[in-house]
């Protein structure tokens, strides 16, 4: 028996060396969950088949686990050499099988395996998680990502447990001493991060789809939620395989495809054929659109994965990033033209890729591609730069060869690398032999660069009526990006009555800008909105005779995605000081007065939300507060959007009308009379025995949380402190939806001047929490973030940032939350 010492990371070189020495066979794995019901002790025995192309070489295997044994072509290996999660492998022959045994005791704070106790029933529930390299953990295998093998699974659990892992089980059996064994067949040639076995006494729901057998799985005590989703679960999963099996290529090759509701786990992984979702991504309450968009997002980002991850896998974590924005992608792609959720493209601008652009145009921003020298910084550059830039940017790509060449390009890279593993060159290869034409520039440019370019409308002065220039620049001062980009061009209806004002579209422009200027022939119209359709990644500013009509327009622009183009451009202007929050108010209440689309109105309302609430001075803000609430309550009368509008009315309620009509619609909504009890708090009005009441009749299991949001909310010192205790040294808010429900409840920006000293507290608390997993660091530190400071704040956090000893994650965060702060001080004033 031996010790681990912690784990070393895996250098690149490392990783090169190990896959030019091996090629890995197979992996044929047994683990025993039976302790799991009583204890912590994940038990594996993993035989690893593999050649050494040079016998007599030494290598090394990964086991991050108390190893029990070892041999090594029959014979015993020292258990001594066994250091910092690595176990040294002497003379290697050409043909070789290891056998290691180990044990995991460390599986209780979801380090690439978490059991839990649901705090409801009891019952115990097991997952895994592996990526980047949790593998290790679990069992002895060399963990990185071109080294990939079959896995079989031999998996013994306690006898109510059911199993998953990325294949259908064969067989499961009884064991003559205790529980029953579940033997899975040979998984596909997988890298070790994509494989996975959760157990406990799941909650399963089947059906046959479209030739595939889909699963889904959740707690039992979550059962009511999943049961009541089920029915969209497994549409959008059989339009998402069909969508994708076409236009790769290649059908998803196998029949079981499984998804895995699990607690307390951040995000979503894509375990081959085998998805697993942290279950607090399931509505406990009945959801909006928007929420249930999010989670058509995530299935189809997953999903997207089981060819660009999984079948196709990059060699090495510095392509991490393309695979997170190509998933990214894809989804959006797929929920337009395979799903009901056809304005996801809109979505994603009015939200994520707004944030896209906050980041990048912070001190923060780098390019989009980085080394990653060892595992270790992996994730250490991930932020809505590589996530939602990266996803920008890929759309440019595939605008500027067109829908065709994309397709063409994707089925050959899929069908051409299938069960290997590529670079970023092999991908844009591909895409650029189908279009004919060369991209090596277009990598340079979008990839290698930091910042976002700002494309200008100007009115050529001494051309001819109609011709005007594109005025591109960088902000690194070189030669911009070129971009491929749509001009709409729209005036008002001639024959317009009264009410509200049509327009019509006049005509698209297509352009690719080359340099600093560029020419554009456009027809005669009252607004020409640049960039239209979002097409490219850039800071655009339209004319100044078109800017009063985009703000006025903006509600009666025929399509979602050009009322989120205009929004957005106003949004741009806001944090840039170019328009005043009231001009951006307007502009965004009026689209909200009458807009149709679903897939926007909700991302509309945060904007309207944070203008009134953060942008605005402390003395406007009630006021304003209820301009947004009035609109809410008008848009709440209409089934479609009732629950959207109702939960902005219960962010912004202030006149007794409003939370009257939230007492009669919360009554058999939990979420809603939770989020106006936070609001009442708020208000100085903390109702604890309406929060018991509350407690006693919501369903569901996890609803403690909720109350200490409605606590944080209030608005005195106390109050903050009890909060932060509850968040930061009782870690007892889990991370997603509860932790940024807390967070809002907590950082009221109307609150200026008793919060001002908690946004100190959260400096010191950044030093404390430097050296914990990633989970715990980005979850807290995002989403904790001040909302409001003194005026010397942001220049105190860039002094933090810049500390020598700040780890890199908390450096980017931090500079991006100083400099959007700034930029909300000068609004304010
Ligand atoms: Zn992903």
């Amino acid at each position: 028996m031996a010790s681990p010492a912690p784990a070393r990371s895996l250098t690149q070189d490392e990783a090169g060396e190990r896959a030019r020495l091996l090629e890995v066979g197979r992996y044929d794995v047994e683990v025993d969950l039976r302790g799991m019901l009583e204890g912590p002790d994940w038990v594996a025995t993993s035989t690893v088949t593999f050649r050494c192309h040079e016998p007599g070489a030494s290598t090394f295997v990964d086991c991050d686990a108390e190893v029990t044994s070892a041999t090594l072509n029959g014979a015993d290996l020292d258990l001594g050499t066994l250091d910092e999660g690595r176990l040294p492998l002497p003379g290697l022959a050409e043909h070789n099988v290891l056998v290691v045994s180990s044990v995991q005791r460390d599986t209780g704070r979801g380090a690439a395996i978490l059991r839990t106790v649901d705090p409801s029933d009891k019952l115990v529930y097991v997952w895994s998680s592996f990526e980047p390299d949790g593998a290790r953990r679990a069992w002895a295998c060399f963990d990185q990502p071109d080294l990939k093998a079959p896995h079989r699974f031999t998996v013994s659990a306690p006898t109510d447990w059911k199993v998953t892992s990325n294949t259908a089980p064969d067989s499961v059996e009884d064991r003559e001493d205790g529980g029953r064994v579940w033997s899975f067949p040979d998984t596909p040639p997988l890298s070790t991060y994509v494989v996975v076995v959760n157990a406990g006494p799941f909650h399963e729901i089947r059906e046959q789809r479209g030739g595939h057998s889909l699963g889904l799985y959740c707690r039992q005590s979550l059962r009511r939620y999943l049961e009541r989703d089920a029915a969209e679960l497994l549409r959008l999963t059989e339009q998402g395989l069909a969508f994708f099996g076409e236009r790769f290529g290649s059908p998803f090759p196998q029949e079981r495809y499984d998804q895995v509701f699990v607690p307390n786990m951040g995000g979503a992984m894509e375990n081959w054929g085998c998805v697993t979702w942290s279950d607090a991504m399931l509505p406990r309450s009945r959801p909006t659109f928007a929420e249930r968009e999010y989670v058509a997002m995530v299935l189809l980002h997953e999903m997207a994965h089981m060819w660009f991850g999984d079948l196709v896998t990059m060699r090495w974590w510095d392509d991490l990033w393309l695979n997170e924005a190509f998933a990214s992608w894809a989804a959006t792609w797929a929920s337009e033209n395979a799903t009901d959720y056809t304005d996801a493209d809109a979505t994603f601008l009015a939200g994520l890729e707004l944030r896209g652009y906050q980041a990048d145009m912070s001190p923060a921003s780098h390019p989009i591609r980085a080394d990653v020298p060892d595992v270790a910084h992996a994730f250490a550059n991930f932020d809505q730069i590589t996530y939602a830039k990266g996803q920008a940017v890929l759309r440019q790509l595939f605008a500027l060869v067109g829908d065709e060449a994309c397709v063409e390009g994707l089925r050959s890279y899929f069908r051409d690398h299938a069960w290997g593993n590529t670079v970023l060159d092999d991908l844009v290869g591909a895409i650029s032999a189908a279009a004919g034409r060369d991209l090596s520039g277009w990598t340079a440019a979008w990839l290698d660069r930091a910042g976002t370019d700002t494309i200008v409308l100007l009115p050529d002065p001494g051309g001819l009526p109609g011709s005007r220039t594109l005025l591109t620049t960088s902000p690194d001062g070189e030669e911009p990006r070129r971009h491929h980009l749509r001009i709409g061009s729209y005036r008002r209806a001639r024959d317009a009555g009264a009410g509200d004002p049509a327009v019509e579209a006049v005509a698209t422009t297509e352009v690719e800008t080359t340099g600093t200027t560029t020419s554009v022939d456009l027809p005669e119209a009252d607004l020409h909105l640049v960039n239209d359709g979002d097409l490219t990644f850039a800071a655009v500013r339209t004319d100044e005779d078109s800017l009063e009509a985009m703000l006025g327009l903006a509600p009666y622009l025929p399509d979602a995605i050009s009322r989120a183009a205009a929004v957005s451009t106003g949004w741009d202007m806001l944090s840039k000081g170019e328009l005043s929050t009231g001009e951006f108010l307007d502009c965004v209440l009026g689209v909200l007065e009458v807009e149709r689309a679903a897939g926007i109105i909700e991302p509309f309302f945060a904007l309207a939300l944070q203008a009134a609430e953060r942008w605005s001075p402390t003395a406007l803000v009630p006021r304003r507060l209820t301009r947004v609430a009035e609109v809410a309550a008008r848009r709440a009368a209409e089934t479609d959007h009732r629950t959207a509008a109702l939960r902005t009315l219960a962010a912004t309620a202030t006149r007794p009308e409003h939370f009257a009509l939230l007492a009669r619609e919360a009554e058999d909504e939990p979420d809603l009379a939770w989020a106006t009890l936070v609001r009442q708090a708020s208000l100085g009005r903390y109702d604890p025995e309406a929060v018991e009441a509350l407690l006693a009749r919501d369903p569901d299991p996890e609803a403690a949380v909720r109350a200490i949001a409605v606590a944080a909310a209030r608005p005195t010192t106390e109050a903050k402190e009890e909060a932060w205790q509850r968040v930061f040294e009782d870690r007892a808010v889990p991370a997603g939806p509860p932790l940024g429900e807390v967070a809002r409840a907590f950082w009221r920006p109307v609150q200026h001047d008793l919060l001002v000293p908690w946004a100190d507290r959260y400096l010191e608390q950044l030093a404390a929490i430097q050296g914990e997993g990633m989970l715990g660091k980005l979850s807290l530190i995002l989403t904790m973030q001040p909302t409001t400071c003194a005026d010397d704040w942001p220049e105190r956090a860039r002094e933090t940032a810049l500390l020598e000893q700040t780890d890199p994650m908390v450096r980017n965060t931090l500079l991006t939350v100083a400099d959007t702060l700034d930029r909300v001080l000068r609004a304010r004033r």
